[in-house]
């Protein structure tokens, strides 16, 4: 965003709070508004900072194009001198400092409570916002007792981890050169995406050494790669056949509740990304793992309602502060309106208090309740 725009913010933010597409937050000193919902200049998504003088804009993180076909992809929208990095497979984090107080909105805009409970954990960020006190650290949170997803590609321990991979800056749009992230990260030991390779030039052998990567983190299990221009332009993502498939198998249980296109768009990147890869040998055992898989997960989803009444999964966390399992389980209550998360278990261990959430699908619970209800249907 330009000075101008940054000029502007209060009275954008005045007509976002008149239109309702704004609420209101805050956490220790520092106070902030959430857009709910896109309109005038301001995104779903992207948060205020208030209540210290001049208003200032924690920008959206903005998407990444997909490509399907790797090599294709690439040589038509690569743009060199390119960094290829690890696509890592967690939430998605932006990091500030505001009054004081570090805060790590979601992408939706929400203060993530658990994230602000294990920050201490994963980075040492103080320093780092001496330094840069405008800087939005864009991180993912990965790896076991990840609260917002069970099944993810590759985990790094046996714990969440921090990874950085971006750095904007509140009120500006996009992310700023990558050298200004890697300074950061080195000078305070922040955490890092893998860098993977990086590509002067694109040229003929590009392609095959992109897909040489391909093949390595398919077979390593990790999530896939972003490919990022280092003087800005087009950023592209890329999922590995792998993670596409353990994808469509790790939601099966899900198919009455995600958009039948959640299923084939996987299911079409998987085969385009293993026909490019060679990996056509593969087929037989897929087709097996994945009928294999959507079906048991349907099945585990029928039995739950019949003998619990409902769709639902349990995951674990471990926090500090104990009262963190109820903030997260209000802020994940809050944050969708078709999964209704309550605490089932909470102990004490050590410091941390470990906790099982329970996260009930509500569509999928009452289709098929009706459906085995005997309840009928005209199709
Ligand atoms: P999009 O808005 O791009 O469609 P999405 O929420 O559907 O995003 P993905 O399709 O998984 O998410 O891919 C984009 C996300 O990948 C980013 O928002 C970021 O959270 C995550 N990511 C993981 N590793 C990296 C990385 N090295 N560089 C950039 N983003 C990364």
């Amino acid at each position: 965003m330009g000075r101008a725009r940054a000029a502007d913010l209060p009275s954008r933010l005045e007509a976002a709070q008149a239109a309702g597409r704004t609420q209101h937050s805050r956490h220790g000193e520092a106070t902030y508004v959430r857009i709910t919902e896109d309109g005038g200049d301001l995104r779903r998504g992207e948060v205020v900072l208030t209540g210290g003088g001049t208003p200032r804009l924690v920008p959206s993180f903005p998407s990444i194009a997909r490509v399907v076909a790797l090599e294709a992809g690439a040589r038509a929208h690569a743009q060199a001198p390119l960094r290829v990095e690890e696509k890592i497979d967690g939430y998605n984090v932006r990091i500030v400092r505001w009054q004081g107080e570090v805060l790590a909105f979601t992408r939706g805009g929400f203060a993530c409570p658990f994230t602000l409970d294990r920050l201490s954990d994963l980075a040492d960020l103080e320093e780092l916002f001496e330094e840069a006190p405008d800087a939005v650290l864009c991180a993912e949170i990965a790896g076991p007792g990840n609260p917002y997803m069970t099944a993810q590609a590759r985990p790094y321990t046996d714990d969440v981890a921090l990874f950085a991979f971006d750095l904007m800056a509140l009120d500006d749009h996009g992310p700023r050169h990558l050298r200004e992230l890697d300074a950061l990260c080195a000078r305070y030991e922040v955490p890092r995406a893998p860098q993977l390779l990086r590509m002067p030039v694109y040229d003929e052998g590009s392609g095959a050494a992109l897909a040489t990567l391909a093949l390595d983190l398919d077979a390593r299990g990790a999530e896939g790669m972003i490919l990022k221009p280092e003087r800005g332009g087009l950023r592209l993502k890329y999922v590995t056949p792998a993670v596409n498939l353990a994808d469509i198998a790790a939601d099966g249980w899900l198919l009455a509740e995600l958009p039948g296109g959640f299923f084939t768009s996987r299911m079409l990147r998987f085969l385009i990304g293993a026909r490019e890869l060679g990996a056509r040998e593969r087929m037989r055992a897929f087709e097996i793992t994945l009928g294999r898989q959507l079906a048991a997960g349907l099945a585990r989803s029928l039995e739950q309602v019949q003998r619990d009444g409902k769709v639902y999964e349990d995951v674990a966390i471990r926090v500090r502060d104990p009262e963190t399992v109820n903030q997260l389980v209000a802020h994940l209550n809050r944050s969708s309106r078709v999964v209704k998360c309550q605490v089932v278990t909470r102990a004490r261990e050590g410091v941390y208090t470990r906790a099982v959430i329970r996260k009930q699908m509500m569509r999928s619970t009452s289709y098929l309740k009706s459906l085995l209800g005997g309840d009928t249907i005209i199709d």
